[in-house]
């Protein structure tokens, strides 16, 4: 047939498909038939359970001879294909397309297959015509494509939906021996927005593109590395041996991060959470296992150590983050209230002061413990707004209890001051508007402060507490006994009173070694001149042997539990003037 003879028709179907051209051998043999088509194709047939490849063109031999496959992958991919081309010959199919990847020398192949059949030839019976269509370079622009969308642009490693995306890639086509399973080794830079705050958002980038090279250089062949969050990484690993493997990794991973890192002219170490969590088979979600990773790397960041995810950890993680959102309402609908612990004076009986406590009362939660929530409040960073409206409020009581009794009472608050809201606020004008607010003179209020504020950065705690003390504010040690108890730096820093932690005072009587250390606190002051108040008394003989001691102030039970602000007046209104402990 030749189209210029007929130039007003169209082709003629039956030219085309008619009986005579429907069998090419014939005419022509199969293997000039399939050289004439420019993609791999075959002839081949079933005999009994066997598939039997008849002619085959170049480009089938270019790409489907086992020597041009990965050896690894290419049994498999060969069994796969048999199994297609078996079951198509078997069904009543009259064609079938799938798409088959294979692994070739620069990556991944795919190529998109269809198989139709041909008329049965002499002794052979039905024959089926393979054809494949290199679909590889479609394949590699959708993956850029999409590599876009699933990959950080700072870093170019994959973000959270890309290292999901790499991690079921991983799973379903490396190859896992038996006992293989996966873990998520979590890691959350400490100090990074420390960084971004004090050096600027440059320094920040640079920060992470050098701690995601280093991060890589620990990957070993499979592993794959992400960034899932501003200064979250995340890396999926296939472990052989479990959580030895696991913690091999984590080891490689603080070596790397160990060499302080160049920014612009500084040097700055980083410091990183680590959270691991190991799937319990490679069927697991992976979604959970990173969802658990992250949980522990939580409990890392309070812990300071390693964690390995432990089942209730997601529990707690979960509570956490209600607790979070419910105190980010409780702050904004101004549903917190402060309760007062009357301080004693153990000489004379009288209320010399109270201690102001935050008390939360949630209608969904319940009442829930300021250790729990203070410590929420601190890592979400809510602790800003709720250490200034402690303050504030702290403030606003005295005004109204002064307002109350017609004079100013003599009695002062103490507020307490959390180490991250040292660093991240401006504590000193905080104290300062709170005193202008309510018009009381800031020798009423005492800052309770923790040892580790100052060992965080003593420079800066240095220049606040000078700063409280321009505003005549009182400074304590809380919990004294607890932290570093660096007594060269009590000595330079303008502290007033020292707060025995409770832990010593309350079972003092009964265990010689914390009277030992009541007593040494007591003679450090001495020669120090500072103020000691002891916590946690919770009985009389306590309070006298205290007493004994010489000891200044004392706060517990044993006087009176943390109440509102009204009961808390009429305690010190009950008490004043008359009082003996
Ligand atoms: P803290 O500052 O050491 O406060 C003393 C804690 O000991 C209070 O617990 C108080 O109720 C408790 N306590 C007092 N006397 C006794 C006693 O005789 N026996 C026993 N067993 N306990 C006694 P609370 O109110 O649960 O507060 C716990 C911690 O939460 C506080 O320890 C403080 O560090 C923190 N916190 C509470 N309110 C605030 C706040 O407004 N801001 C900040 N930053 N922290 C707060
Ligand atoms: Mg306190
Ligand atoms: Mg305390």
């Amino acid at each position: 047939m030749s189209v210029r003879h007929r130039p007003d028709k169209m082709p003629d179907a039956e030219a085309l498909h008619g009986p005579k051209a429907a069998r090419p051998a014939d005419r022509v043999g199969d293997s000039q038939w399939l050289a004439a088509i420019p993609h791999p194709a075959a002839i081949l047939h079933v005999e009994g359970d066997e598939l039997v490849v008849g002619s085959v063109n170049d480009a089938y031999l270019r790409n489907f001879r086992s020597a041009r496959m990965n050896p690894e992958t290419s049994v498999a991919v060969r069994a796969e294909w048999c199994r297609r081309m078996i079951s198509f010959a078997r069904s009543k199919k009259t064609a079938e397309s799938f798409e088959l990847r294979k692994d070739g020398g620069l990556g991944p192949e795919y190529f998109h297959c269809t198989v139709g059949r041909l008329p049965a030839s002499g002794a052979i019976g039905e024959r089926l015509l393979f054809t494949a269509l290199d679909r590889t370079s479609d394949r590699v622009i959708e993956r850029n494509l999409r590599r876009e969308l699933l990959s950080d642009g700072l870093t170019a490693l994959p973000n959270r939906t890309g290292f999901g995306e790499e991690i079921d890639d991983r799973l379903a086509n490396g190859t896992w021996p038996e006992k293989a399973q996966f873990g998520i080794i979590a890691i959350d830079l400490s100090r990074f927005s420390r960084v971004n705050e004090s050096l600027g958002p440059m320094a920040g980038d640079e920060l992470l593109i050098t701690v995601a090279k280093r991060l890589k250089s620990t990957l070993r062949q499979g592993d794959v590395l992400a960034r899932i969050g501003g200064n979250d990484f995340a890396i999926f690993a296939r472990l052989n041996n479990g959580l030895s493997d696991a913690l091999h990794i984590v080891e490689r991973i603080k070596e790397a991060l160990n060499q302080p890192i160049k920014l612009s002219d500084l040097r700055i170490r980083v410091d990183c959470a680590i959270g691991c969590a190991l799937a319990a088979s490679i069927d697991e979600e992976p979604d959970d296992v990173v969802r658990k990773a992250q949980a522990a790397v939580k409990i890392a960041k309070r812990s300071g150590k390693i964690e390995i995810y432990r089942n209730g950890v997601l529990k707690e993680a979960q509570r956490r983050f209600s607790v979070e959102s419910r105190l980010r309402d409780a702050l904004a609908q101004g549903a917190l209230k402060l309760a007062f612990q009357p301080l004693i004076d153990l000489q004379t009986g009288e209320v010399s002061g109270f201690e102001a406590l935050t008390r939360w009362n949630d209608p969904d939660l319940g009442s829930v413990s300021p250790t729990e929530f203070i410590a929420v409040a601190e890592e979400s960073g809510l602790i800003t707004s709720l250490g200034r409206w402690a303050a504030y409020e702290a403030a606003q009581t005295l005004s109204r209890w002064d307002a109350k009794f017609g004079q100013p009472l003599p009695v002062g608050v103490n507020v307490n001051l959390s180490p991250i809201q040292m660093a991240r606020d401006d504590v000193a004008s905080m104290f300062e508007e709170s005193l202008r607010f309510s018009g009381i003179a800031g020798d009423r209020l005492t800052a309770e402060l923790t040892e580790s504020a100052i060992v965080a950065d003593p420079e800066k705690a240095r220049k606040l507490l000078f700063a409280l003390k321009d505003l005549q504010m009182s400074l304590a040690m809380d919990d004294f006994g607890t932290g570093y108890s660096n007594l060269a730096s009590l000595h330079s820093l303008p502290i007033d009173i020292l707060k025995i932690d409770r832990s010593f005072v309350t079972s003092m009587l009964e265990d010689r070694d914390k009277q030992v250390i009541v007593r040494t606190i007591l003679s450090l002051a001495d020669s120090l001149r500072l103020n000691v108040t002891a916590e946690g008394i919770e009985t009389q003989e306590l309070a006298h042997a205290l007493q004994d001691l010489g000891c200044w102030q004392g706060q517990g039970y044993y006087f009176a539990k943390p109440m509102p602000e009204s009961e808390a007046y009429d305690y010190w209104r009950a008490r004043w003037n008359f009082e003996t402990i």
